[in-house]
């Protein structure tokens, strides 16, 4: 199954991508990929993942109505690389 990256705009399989949810007022990443709500997908590098910040992409993909904190997922890219690797 395919997913759009919201940084890069592109397809990859959902393996190569890793899931952003809301929690709060907060984006974390999904480790398990199945948390209820609306996820949004993108490739685990900080490229991908400063796209997506500077386009809003997140309010976009997960329909939020406010500004939200990011900071989150900035520090744990690395993370995201290693969940990555062990999926
Ligand atoms: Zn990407």
């Amino acid at each position: 199954m395919e997913r759009t990256c919201v940084g890069c705009r592109q397809r990859s399989s959902r393996v190569e991508l890793i899931r952003v949810v809301q929690k709060a007022k907060f984006l974390v990443f999904d480790s398990t990929k199945s948390l209820p709500g609306r996820g949004a997908w993108l490739h685990p590098v900080t490229n991908c993942l400063e796209l997506a910040i500077s386009r809003k992409a997140f309010n976009r993909a997960l329909k939020l109505t406010e500004q939200i904190d990011t900071s989150g997922l900035i520090f744990t890219t690395e993370q995201a690389e290693t969940m990555l690797a062990n999926k």
